[in-house]
């Protein structure tokens, strides 16, 4: 019997691509999709913050666009910048044009400075985050876009980070392109995401539940709360009590310090490694006011540290059917550190006046709702810790019939796409040892 734990994406794609082999799936929610959810309310939808589908595997996207056809539409990316009280295309390196001229200045001097430099031998380890900025980007995009945002984004200092995870997200341009953004001559999309598709209606759930028809065996409100790796039992907690399953191999879709912690039998240097990961916290605080398209754009990021929040989104440019006639809506990005409590009216209150002070928001702008999620786990860090501790939890945990998989569970910083491929690699390995 192979137990998999968790219903978010990683765990109903494992399910899914499991059909036919003796599989149960069991989630602590009462629906799943984890991350990939999505809620309503007083007639407005909004995700667990945006979340839009860019694929980069086509197996993926044939699979997400055979589970929800004509479902999805596609949207060409309006994404933007606000900083200097200007706006700027996103990705910042290659749109700098419209910025006060001695920011482009800064900007394309710095680029060009990176150029000339004499490339250094190869540093023994990866560069810290901030080394990596400063090397490939240059002094100017640093100080204006990139250090900001990230360490509003991560709440770290960058020196912490190393960079071994960048080069998709941040792609390094070349001088053309840096040159024709200052210069504002659009010939490129730039970046991992000009495009992305998006449910029509009922926000991004829709994808989580379109796996359900090929899914079974799956348990709701019923959380893993011990597993004893040596007998391969693992114990959940529902509110009619304590199940124990016994399992030949569980999947654990789960926040990998949340694994470890339930592992009663693991040693204690395991646990050590786990307890020393680290991660930033998100409010998601979402708005809806009786105003007809606050903005015309998908989203926005906010380098400047006067606004409290990195990044704001308007679920109805993704799709009408989010909200309400004569209304918007929108949802905003708070990093925290995962102690920090902030209340809901604060926060709501400290958003309100950072979207005014954008130009978002008018003062006389109604707010018809409001809401705040916490997500806890959002960022992982990539700190100089990370790599190795999370190799030798994954392989202590594999020798113990554990494939811990996902966002959270392999302890990375990846898309929904990944999400389901991962749940298809991990089925396809467990298929073909069955068959061997
Ligand atoms: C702020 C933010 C924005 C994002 N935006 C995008 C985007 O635009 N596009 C994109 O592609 N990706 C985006 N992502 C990433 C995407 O959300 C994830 O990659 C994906 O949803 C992860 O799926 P998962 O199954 O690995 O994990 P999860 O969604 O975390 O699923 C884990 C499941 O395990 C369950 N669980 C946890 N503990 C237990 C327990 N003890 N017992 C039983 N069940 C348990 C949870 O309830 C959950 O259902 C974003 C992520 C964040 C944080």
């Amino acid at each position: 019997m192979i137990v998999i734990v968790g219903a978010g994406l990683a765990g109903l794609s494992a399910a899914y691509h499991l059909r036919g082999m003796p599989y149960k799936i069991v989630e602590r929610e009462r629906e799943v999709g984890g991350l990939c959810r999505s809620y309503v309310k007083d007639g407005f939808t909004f995700d667990y913050t945006g979340h839009l589908l860019h694929f980069r595997q086509t197996a993926i996207k044939a699979l997400v666009e055979s589970l929800l056809p004509d479902r999805l539409q596609r949207h060409a990316r309006k994404s933007f910048v606000f900083s200097h009280d200007t706006y700027t295309e996103y990705p910042f390196q290659v749109n700098t044009h419209g910025l006060p001229p001695e920011v482009v200045r800064e900007c394309l001097l710095g680029f060009i400075a990176t150029l000339s430099r004499s490339p250094s031998t190869p540093p023994a380890e990866s560069p810290s985050f901030k080394h990596w900025i400063i090397e490939s980007l240059g002094e100017g995009i640093a100080k204006h876009f990139m250090v900001p945002f990230n360490e509003k984004l991560w709440q770290v200092p960058l020196d912490d980070l190393t960079s071994d995870w960048v080069s998709w997200l941040v792609p390094k341009p070349d001088v053309k392109d840096v040159v024709s953004g200052a210069l504002g001559i659009k010939d490129k999309a730039f970046g991992y995401n000009p495009s992305f598709q998006y449910p029509v209606s009922g926000g991004i759930k829709v994808l989580p539940e379109a796996f359900l028809p090929s899914v079974e065996n799956l348990t709701y409100d019923s959380e893993l709360v011990e597993i004893e790796t040596g007998r391969r039992r693992a114990v959940f907690r529902s509110a009619q009590g304590e199940r124990t399953e016994e399992y030949d191999r569980l999947i654990s879709t789960i926040p990998l310090p949340e694994l470890v912690r339930r592992c009663v039998d693991l040693p204690a240097s395991m646990r050590e490694l786990a307890g020393a990961l680290r991660w930033v916290s998100v409010y998601n605080v979402n708005l809806a006011v009786a105003r007809e398209q606050v903005s015309d754009k998908h989203w926005i990021y906010f380098p400047e540290h006067r606004y409290p929040f990195y990044r704001a989104g308007f679920p109805m440019n993704f799709s009408p059917s989010m909200g309400q006639p004569g209304c918007s809506s929108l949802y905003v990005e708070i990093s925290h550190q995962p102690t920090e409590k902030a209340s809901e009216t604060s926060l709501i209150e400290r958003v309100r006046r950072g979207l005014e002070g954008a130009g978002v928001l008018q003062p006389t702008d109604e707010l018809v709702m409001s809401d705040v999620k916490n997500l806890y786990y959002a960022y992982v860090l990539f700190d100089r810790y990370r790599s190795r501790a999370v190799k030798e939890l994954l392989g202590e945990l594999e020798r113990r019939g554990i494939s811990s998989i996902g966002r959270y569970g392999l302890w990375e910083h990846t898309s929904m796409e990944d999400a389901i491929a991962q749940g298809q690699q991990v089925a396809m390995r467990l298929r073909m040892r069955a068959a061997a």
